[in-house]
């Protein structure tokens, strides 16, 4: 990776910050030679922050990291593309992307599930998980435990044990989310359908 850090007069280059798993553009921060080793010496990504003029390792106050995957240099050596696994959110506003009109953290703690629920499928070699197990059973077997999900909780609404009625709420919600993932959708495609109809 060769990249030129004269071609600025402050001796900083854009970085442009991925998602290595989404490829959702995530944030751009500038780096200088000192920022990039820095970045490959800890594998977190550390930029030269032209406010605080010093090294800033992106999640040092909030505990949101970037974790480095890879960085590559444009054709004319002086910008950065850098892919990372972000821990939390990248802005510092609560959001996914400094662009947060695509903002997949739009439904609070089921986003955050539903990442979970995606990254366990994807890690098929998991034998620990039980989401990853059900994904490998496939869509009927999912569809089933929907079924029974839906059956518990109904039989829980005649009752009136508000503990169970909930459990059976949240078993309900949760092999659904994994359902509409084996299906290839995600909770905001439904969403979606529900405000065209309105
Ligand atoms: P952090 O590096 O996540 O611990 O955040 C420390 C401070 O850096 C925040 O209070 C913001 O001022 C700033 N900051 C964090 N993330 C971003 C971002 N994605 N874009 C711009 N400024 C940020
Ligand atoms: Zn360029
Ligand atoms: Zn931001
Ligand atoms: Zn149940």
């Amino acid at each position: 990776m060769k990249i030129d850090f004269t071609k600025n007069a402050d001796g900083l280059v854009p970085a442009i910050i991925q998602d290595a798993k989404t490829k959702n553009v995530l944030m751009l921060g500038y780096m200088n030679q000192e920022a990039l080793d820095a970045t490959q010496a800890t594998k977190k990504v550390t930029f030269f922050s032209r406010s605080k003029k010093r090294l800033w390792t992106k999640g040092e106050e909030s505990g949101n990291y970037l974790e480095l995957v890879s960085i590559k240099n444009d054709c004319d050596q002086d910008s950065l593309l850098v892919t990372t696994n972000p821990v939390g959110p990248t802005c510092h506003k609560g959001t996914d992307t400094c662009w947060a009109e695509e903002n997949i953290q739009g439904y609070g703690f089921l986003s955050t599930l539903e990442k979970i629920i995606t990254s366990r499928k994807e890690d098929t070699e998991n034998t620990d998980s039980y989401i990853t197990s059900l994904f490998k059973k496939g869509i009927n077997k999912i569809a089933q435990k929907v079924g029974e999900e839906a059956v518990e909780t109904v039989i829980e609404a005649k009752d009136d044990n508000a503990d169970l009625f909930l459990n059976e709420s949240a078993d309900l919600l949760f092999h659904y989310l994994i359902l509409l993932q084996a299906k290839g959708y995600q909770l905001n495609d439904i969403v979606e359908v529900l405000k065209n109809r309105h």
